[in-house]
């Protein structure tokens, strides 16, 4: 097998479509080598050597040293210089590439190929003695960090310490000589660490760098990003050994990263950050502050530092061109690195750039209207989990701000929390159900399980594009970054600003929007859905062939959804109603009721509440289908707990305290979710379900627009059970119709949530005129894993891939939806036009959507916020 792949120099053994073989960037700069890019001319060793060298233990094959020979004498032939070669060294990177992009969490090595001979050539070639050895400690000090795994503090502090003793602020007040003195400095920190001198052989250095950037992949950052992201273990990474190029040889040399649009906003307008006389990590770390590519930007931000149009107009014009030819090649916005070397442009990496749920929008609906894509690809452009971000509220503009200090607008959307400075008391406190919001200098790949707890992140360092925000941007996390005006002290947890102090645990606001922080709660409000957003729905619309409707229970709710653009009620939990303070009284009555005497006595009370509960929901839902639920759970969550509420009870019903309370002791069950619940309630009280049938119909026939009420009884298992309650039902319509004098349409169906009624389908159908899938109980019977109490233990399920994700979040298409494909072709065969949709969790999930599709359903069925997803990914679905 092979596994080297050469780019650069005419040659490219790879391309774009190569990202499985050869990771994202290396199958990248192969195309960008393919098209006449300058692209540093190096190669790629593809991804399946990552798990040889974990099967070998951290080894290489022999055949793999052959192959990177031939590696290096490419880059060889196309630079003209030789590895190793004291007089004039070639230099080279080593990064890490996997099939998706995990910005910062693996490790890379620049400026590989010095050694105490060849730094002394490239002092002579580059004439530039102070470039060469600040390249030999830079090279030192990354690779003792990444590859030697030593201390990195004690060479941070060795350089601060030696900047000190010279009176500098900055690394470029560095000379020659200071550097060199540094650098016997940073060899005897190795010996002192690490007992051995710092390797002087570049082919040893190179191996050390191969074998350190495949061990990254499985470093704790990088697992625990891939959870976060679902990036399978297998996949590996590759790694890039590619020719040096220079951003730090003086005025004329850059380096800098950049997006072809604007990844937060979605602008059609460059967009990045460069820094001139600097090498790539300078932009990334925030140690300085980078400055604008484009004059319009710098003008805008009311930058002093020129920007990159002003400073190399020359070489900004080529990037401009390049940016252009890119977009065109890969129609999709880029994420660009370059350097600059001494006027000559080189391309490092491009990339389909994170974006923002809104910048997403925006770009697919211009890039569609461009016509540089098709509008069935804008729609599959964007994620439908990702529009979450927008539905979100955002600050009130109109309330009060006490603004504390500002930043960068680096990620979008407002978040208020206590503020906490260290990620794993983020972590901590947000599992405790605290909103928190995470406060950092600047935060690096170590903090990103903070970060995801987090509300909001807020640094004091970094642009635009620092880890801090393009992390939060990619988890949809508002982040306000360098706010240079914060000294934030971690150690005392507290930050100070303008004379202020913010302990830990304080409220502050920040908005991501406009890079303020307040100091408080500022209140928000509700997003806009008309733009670009109202545009791609539309779109969406279009193609989707599943209806999507919404799970509610309130008038409030209802109007959500149809905001949302939900096409009627797929699950009305009446139960909800039952919890109202005004009813609960009358409710626990009718529970605790002996008999059924006692029972239609409490019922008779709350029908009038139940009949104004439909009416206002039939009345928001105008005509558009409406799915009420009968009652589903056990009776005893309704249960008195406290003294004055059985006090209360027992007055309401004439009766002593002490009898409702051995009552209750008799509702207790041992396992509630299997007990005496669903349509067991209303075969033994028939009179419940009689009420509700009633409100359903009293309320129908009062409205002129009524809609077609779909009622529904839950937790049916086998055909009888169906027969008896839609005989109650049926009853009861008669008995309404004959009193009002007026009729309505409406249907009986049942959910489908026990494996039984999934088999016995075919007779339920008969019966039954529609089916919902309730794929949370399903998904509990099915799996005989308990939805209350999975929690504990189903992480571990899933890490060792038992599952492969949560399958009460994303369906377990295998077992409960071969169940629902049983279901559905039995249902079918007995009645061809049965409607079928899905009410559970899984309703608004869109790898369970398409499942959905696939099977044929109907509908789905999302809560209201979910709606609009659940709309895009139904579209996706059916292209
Ligand atoms: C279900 O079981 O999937 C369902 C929608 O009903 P509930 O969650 O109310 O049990
Ligand atoms: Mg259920």
């Amino acid at each position: 097998t092979q596994y080297v792949y050469r780019f650069g120099g005419g040659v490219s053994d790879g391309g774009k479509g190569d990202k499985n073989l050869l990771g994202g960037k290396g199958a990248n700069l192969a195309e960008m080598a393919s098209i006449g890019l300058p692209v540093p001319p190096g190669f790629t060793i593809g991804t399946p050597m990552c798990a040889v060298y974990y099967d070998e233990g951290g080894a290489f094959p022999d055949s793999l040293k052959a192959e990177v020979a031939n590696g290096i004498a490419h880059i060889e032939a196309v630079t003209g210089k030789r590895f190793g070669d004291a007089a004039d060294p070639l230099l080279v990177s080593v990064r890490s590439g996997a099939r998706a992009s995990m910005p910062g969490m693996m490790d890379t090595v620049l400026n590989l190929g010095l050694n105490d001979q060849t730094v002394v050539g490239l002092a002579t070639t580059s004439g530039d003695e102070r470039f060469a050895w600040d390249s030999y400690r830079r090279f030192i000090q990354m690779y003792s960090d990444v590859v030697l795994e030593l201390d990195h503090g004690a060479f941070e502090e060795a350089l601060e310490i030696a900047k000190e003793d010279k009176g500098y602020f900055l690394d470029t007040d560095m000379t020659a000589t200071d550097w060199k003195a540094l650098v016997e400095k940073y060899k005897a920190l190795v010996v002192e660490q690490w007992d051995k001198p710092f390797p002087q052989d570049v082919h040893d250095q190179l191996w050390g760098a191969v074998g350190a950037v495949f061990g990254s992949w499985q470093s704790e950052r990088a697992k625990v990003y891939r959870r976060l992201n679902d990036i399978p273990s297998e996949w590996g990474t590759a790694v890039n050994v590619q020719a040096m190029v220079f951003g730090n040889m003086g005025d004329t040399s850059a380096t800098g990263v950049a997006f072809t649009r604007d990844p937060s906003k979605g602008d059609n307008a460059y967009y990045g950050e460069f820094l001139i006389n600097a090498q790539g990590e300078d932009v990334v770390a925030g140690i300085r502050t980078p400055q604008y590519l484009t004059l319009a930007a710098r003008e805008a931000a009311n930058a002093k530092p020129l920007s990159m149009e002003e400073a190399l107009p020359e070489v900004y014009r080529e990037l401009a061109g390049v940016f252009d030819t890119l977009e065109k090649h890969y129609r999709d916005m880029q994420d660009i690195e370059f350097t600059v070397e001494r006027g000559k442009l080189w391309m490092l990496q491009t990339r389909s750039g994170k974006r923002t749920a809104k910048a997403a929008l925006k770009i697919a609906v211009d890039m569609a209207e461009e016509g540089l894509i098709t509008r069935e690809e804008a729609i599959a452009r964007v994620e439908p989990q990702a529009l979450d971000q927008l539905l979100h509220p955002t600050l009130d503009p109109k309330a009060a701000r006490d603004v504390l200090t500002r930043g960068l607008p680096a990620s979008p959307g407002a978040a208020s929390g206590k503020v906490v400075f260290d990620a794993d008391t983020a972590e901590k406190r947000a599992a405790a159900g605290d909103a928190v919001i995470l406060v950092r200098t600047e935060t690096s790949p170590e903090d990103i399980h903070g970060m995801h707890a987090a509300r909001g992140i807020l640094t004091a360092r970094g642009g635009m594009t620092s880890h801090a925000a393009v992390v939060a941007r990619g988890m949809g996390r508002p982040c306000v970054s360098g706010a240079g005006s914060l000294s934030i002290d971690a150690k005392a947890k507290v930050m100070r600003c303008a004379g202020r102090e913010v302990n830990e645990g304080d409220v502050i606001t920040i908005d991501g929007a406009s890079g303020e922080v307040m100091i408080g709660e500022v209140p928000t409000v509700q997003p806009e859905l008309a733009g670009d957003f109202g545009t791609l729905m539309e779109w969406a619309d279009g193609v989707r062939r599943l209806k999507v409707r919404a799970n509610a229970e309130t008038p409030l709710d209802a109007k959500t959804a149809r905001e949302f653009g939900a096409e009627g009620i797929g699950l009305c939990r009446t139960e909800h109603m039952f919890f109202d303070a005004a009813r609960i009284t009358a409710v626990r009555q009718m529970i605790l009721a002996e008999d059924e005497k006692g029972r239609r006595a409490a019922l008779d009370k709350l029908l009038p509440e139940q009949r104004s509960d439909f009416v206002e929901i039939f009345e928001v839902m105008a005509g558009l289908p409406v799915t009420i639920r009968l009652l589903d759970p056990p009776l005893h969550e309704f249960l008195p707990h406290e003294e004055a509420e059985f006090a209360e009870v027992a007055a309401a019903a004439g009766v002593e305290v002490d009898y409702l309370k051995r009552r209750a002791a008799e509702l207790h069950e041992f396992n509630p979710m299997l007990g005496h619940r669903g349509c067991r309630l209303g075969v033994t009280y028939p009179e419940i379900y009689e009420m509700q049938a009633r409100a359903i119909f009293e309320a129908a026939v009062s409205l002129a627009d009524a809609p077609i009420p779909e009622v529904m009884i839950p937790l049916v298992a086998t055909k009888r059970e169906l027969d008896l309650m839609k005989a109650v039902v049926d009853k009861a319509a008669e008995a309404v119709f004959a009193e009002t004098g007026k009729r309505v349409d409406y249907l009986v169906g049942t959910m489908i949530e026990l494996p039984r009624a999934a088999l016995r389908a075919g007779e339920i159908a008969e019966v039954g005129e529609f089916f919902s899938f309730g794929t949370n109980d399903l998904t509990q019977t099915a799996l005989g894993v308990s939805r209350d109490d999975a929690a504990r233990f189903l992480q571990t399920y899933v890490e060792q891939g038992i599952y492969a994700k949560d399958p009460f979040v994303s369906l377990d298409v295998e077992g409960v939806g071969e169940l629902i494909e049983i279901a559905a072709e039995r249902g079918r065969k007995t009645r061809p036009d049965i409607k079928l949709g899905i009410c559970g969790e899984h309703g608004g999930d869109p790898a369970s959507i398409a499942f959905c599709e696939k099977v044929g359903l109907d509908y789905v069925s999302a809560s209201p916020y979910r709606v609009p997803i659940a709309r895009l990914a139904a579209a996706q679905a059916a292209l």
